[in-house]
């Protein structure tokens, strides 16, 4: 039973919807759960001028290179046994899933700065604008160079500061049993084959 704060008016707008950019950011932070990667998981979820999201991606080996003969560590004095040389950054993979023509003008929200070799990929595509959440790495090499890349290029980049610390994805949220969050059924004369009252938005 709710009680009384928790009661919803069903004739007004719901106030706690999930913002765009907290959409986008966790569409990122979603894709990263995919990773097999065992120290650092990326997402990156881009979106065009129009909030259409048209590419997702996670850091991951190639398409053919198996995850499971691929090496995942970082520690090896052979770098061909660390995972460097293989794995496919988010940012790339998100571009490279695109569902568009192409990704200009559009920006991106990933977990970490992009490297150098993303920052390349994400200028020479078009994207306008990096939302990141962590900087983790603001002292490296890769980041200082990536940094230098964006700057010139004229792309953009800002921390994203999250309303909510945590988005909880509930599976059990929606109760078909409660028949409150039902939409209304279709009212369909059988004589003439007309809807005469459906709920077309049902959410
Ligand atoms: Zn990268």
């Amino acid at each position: 039973m709710d009680s009384p704060s928790t009661v919803r008016n069903i004739n007004k707008k719901r106030e706690d919807f999930l913002e765009w950019p907290e959409y986008f950011m966790a569409t990122a932070f979603l894709a990263a759960k995919r990773s097999k990667d065992p120290c650092s998981q990326v997402g990156a979820c881009i979106v065009n001028e129009n909030n259409i999201i048209v590419g997702i991606g996670y850091n991951g080996m190639p398409k053919g290179c198996a995850d499971d003969e691929f090496p995942w560590g970082k520690e090896s004095k052979n770098n061909l046994e660390n995972k460097y040389l293989y794995v496919c950054h988010a940012e790339l993979n998100a571009i490279l899933n695109k569902n568009s023509v192409d990704v200009r003008n559009c920006t991106i929200y990933v977990g970490l700065f992009p490297c150098n070799e993303c920052a390349k990929v994400l200028i020479q595509s078009g994207i306008k604008e990096v939302i990141y959440m962590s900087d983790k790495h603001a002292t490296k090499l890769s980041t200082l160079a990536s940094k230098r890349l964006l700057d010139a290029s004229g792309v953009k980049y800002r921390q994203f500061i999250p309303k909510n610390r945590k988005i909880v994805i509930d599976f059990d949220e929606i109760n078909w049993n409660d028949q409150s969050q039902v939409p209304s059924s279709p009212m369909v004369n059988h004589l003439s084959g007309q809807v005469e009252e459906m709920n077309l938005n049902p959410q």
